[in-house]
C-alpha cells in the first residue's frame, strides 16, 4: 500500500520547501495541493468570474479539467490541456485561491484528485486539510506552523529576492487575513488533526525541520514494523 505523509499548516510556514525536501530524501512524490486550488483560481480570473457569482463559478469549475504530471520530479499542473504552472505563484492568483477554495464544489473535485494520487504513489502531500479531511489515515501527519512575524519576514525576503518590493506590514496583514479565511471557513477549515505532530519552525532552519520530520517518520515506521 502507498505510504502517505500529510503536512498541513498556515500560509508561509514553509510547507512546500520542507515537503519537497522530505519527498526527495524518501524518494516519494511531492504533491502541492495549493497549486491545484491556484489553478482553479487562475481559471476563474481568466474567465472574469468573481467568487460572489457562486452558481456561475461552480458551473465553470465543474467543467474545468485539472490534472497533475511530473517533469523531472517537479509537479506541473495542467488546466484544460495547458501547463499553467508558471502562472500560479502570482499574488492575484493566491488571493483568488484563498477565497474560491472555500467553495464545496471546488473542494470536492480537487480532493478526489488528491486522494487518487495518494492511493497510487508514496506521497508527501501539503495543504490545509490533508490530515483532517483528504487523507485521514495518512501514515504520518505534521502540522507545520510559525509565528506571523516569522512567516511575513520569510515571504518578504522571498519577494525581494525575486526583485519585487514589499512592505512587511502589508504582508503581515495579508497573512493574518489568509489565516482567518482558512481557519474560519465552513468546509475543511485549517486546524491541527488530533493525531498530527506539531512542528513550530519559527526558530528552526530548513535542515532542522526536515530532519525532525524524517525522524518522526522513521520512528513511526519502526513502531509499525
Ligand atoms: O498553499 P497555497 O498558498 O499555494 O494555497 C493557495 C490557497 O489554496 C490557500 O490560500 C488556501 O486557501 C487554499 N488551499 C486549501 N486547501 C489546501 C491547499 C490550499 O484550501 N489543501
Amino acid at each position: 500500500m502507498a505510504i502517505n505523509i500529510a503536512i498541513d499548516g498556515p500560509a508561509g510556514a514553509g510547507k512546500s520547501t520542507i515537503a519537497k525536501a522530505v519527498a526527495r530524501e524518501l524518494k516519494f512524490i511531492y504533491v502541492d495541493t495549493g497549486a491545484m486550488y491556484r489553478a482553479m483560481a487562475l481559471y476563474l480570473i481568466r474567465q472574469g468570474i468573481s467568487p460572489k457569482e457562486k452558481e456561475k463559478m461552480e458551473e465553470v469549475c465543474r467543467k474545468a479539467e485539472i490534472s497533475i504530471l511530473y517533469d523531472n520530479g517537479s509537479q506541473q499542473v495542467i488546466l484544460n490541456g495547458e501547463n499553467v504552472t508558471p502562472y500560479l505563484r502570482q499574488e492575484a492568483v493566491g488571493n483568488m485561491a484563498s477565497v474560491s477554495s472555500a467553495d464545496p464544489v471546488i473542494r470536492e473535485k480537487l480532493v478526489e484528485l488528491q486522494r487518487t494520487l495518494a492511493s497510487r504513489e508514496n506521497v508527501v502531500m501539503d495543504g490545509r486539510d490533508i490530515g483532517t479531511c483528504v487523507l485521514p489515515d495518512a501514515d504520518v501527519k505534521i502540522y507545520l506552523t510559525a509565528s506571523v512575524s516569522t512567516r511575513a519576514a520569510r515571504r518578504c525576503k522571498e519577494l525581494e529576492e525575486r526583485g519585487i518590493p514589499c512592505s512587511l506590514k502589508e504582508i503581515e496583514e495579508d497573512i493574518q487575513e489568509r489565516d482567518r479565511r482558512d481557519m474560519e471557513r465552513e468546509i475543511s477549515p485549517l486546524r491541527q488533526a488530533e493525531d498530527a505532530y506539531l512542528v513550530d519552525s519559527s526558530d528552526m532552519t530548513i535542515q532542522e525541520v526536515k530532519e525532525k520530520i524524517l525522524c518522526i517518520y522513521s520512528s513511526k515506521s519502526r513502531k509499525e514494523n
